[in-house]
């Protein structure tokens, strides 16, 4: 059982959680990911390392409430526990010196993906600008962390009510226009967004690696059920990724997927909810 140290909602749609996991704490890389079992009786949800502290033997993640497992998930509290968390998981992200500038491109709750990933490339000795986009300023997290070591961060809210209004590409955009030194691009966050950033960086030819989300269930490249087509092949997004090179990825047929069990999911979370007692509306669940 891996223990819940701290819990924490730092906005209405997503909890911190400090968890218990000593090995993993140790050994996990930017870019990895675990995947949780609440209890014997739940699925599988994968989840990204956003932080850990190997002397306390703990890891901490944000959780944004979706569907019926994380919105369960968010009901515990410290001292809870949690079944089975296994990792770390997918390949570290790849990170050197590099000549030019990082751009770190998150979406939402994919801020806490790109945070640690971002600070090593600060550590490396790479100049980081992050551009952090949110649906509205209630929704902001973690822009403090980003502030802490990246050159530039600038955010956006799709309804400008926080930071320049418009997409993370409405930034992204101007700073390609002047013709800024960037070397490669890492950008996380809902399918859509990913593919938006793709679709407006292939035109400058930047390097631009995408974490992808695919619908995982064993994360160990036996069940195939995260397979996507990227450069026209088949790979896993377990274990040949998480990180592809975005301009390679096909978009259209990891949004189809990730669609392809809407329905349940939605019925799934209606039955927790009724069993539990909470109407309290998933964000994610709004466009259900
Ligand atoms: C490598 C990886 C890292 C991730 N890191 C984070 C993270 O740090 N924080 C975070 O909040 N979310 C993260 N996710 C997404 C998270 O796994 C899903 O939100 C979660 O599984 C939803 O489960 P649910 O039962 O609450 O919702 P469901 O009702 O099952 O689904 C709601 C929506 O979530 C997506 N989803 C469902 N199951 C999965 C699954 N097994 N894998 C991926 N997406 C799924 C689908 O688009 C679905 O429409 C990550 C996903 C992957 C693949």
């Amino acid at each position: 059982m891996f223990r819940i140290v701290e819990r924490q909602r730092v906005n209405p749609e997503v909890n911190r959680f400090v968890i218990e996991a000593s090995i993993i704490a140790q050994k996990r890389e930017p870019g990895q990911f675990v995947v949780f079992r609440l209890h014997e009786k739940g699925e599988r949800i994968p989840i990204t390392i956003a932080d850990a502290d190997a002397q306390a033997g703990t890891i901490t993640v944000y959780v944004q409430e979706l569907g019926k497992t994380t919105f369960e998930m968010g009901r515990m509290n410290a001292g809870d526990e949690i079944a089975d968390v296994i990792g770390p998981l997918g390949n570290p992200t790849p990170i050197e010196k590099l000549d030019g500038e990082v751009f770190a491109i998150a979406g939402g709750v994919g801020s806490a993906e790109v945070l640690p990933i971002a600070r090593k490339h600060k550590e490396a000795g790479n100049k980081v600008i992050a551009i952090l986009g949110y649906r509205s300023k209630d929704i902001v997290i973690l822009e403090e962390e980003f502030r802490s070591f990246a050159d530039e961060v600038y955010v956006t809210t799709d309804d400008g009510s926080y930071g320049r209004e418009g997409f993370v590409t409405t930034e992204l955009a101007d700073h390609l226009e002047k013709g800024r030194p960037i070397a490669e691009i890492i950008a996380v966050g809902p399918a859509i967004m990913m593919k938006a950033v793709c679709d407006l960086t292939r035109h400058y030819n930047i390097k631009t690696m995408v974490s992808l989300n695919s619908i995982m269930i064993d994360a160990t490249g036996m069940c195939g059920v995260c397979r996507v087509e990227v450069g026209g092949e088949t790979r896993y997004a377990c274990v040949h990724g998480p990180e592809f090179d975005g301009h390679k990825v096909n978009f259209d047929l990891l949004l189809k997927r990730l669609a392809s069990f809407k329905e349940e999911e939605k019925i799934s979370l209606e039955r927790y909810q009724a069993a539990v007692g909470d109407e309290h509306t998933p964000w994610g669940a709004q466009d259900a």
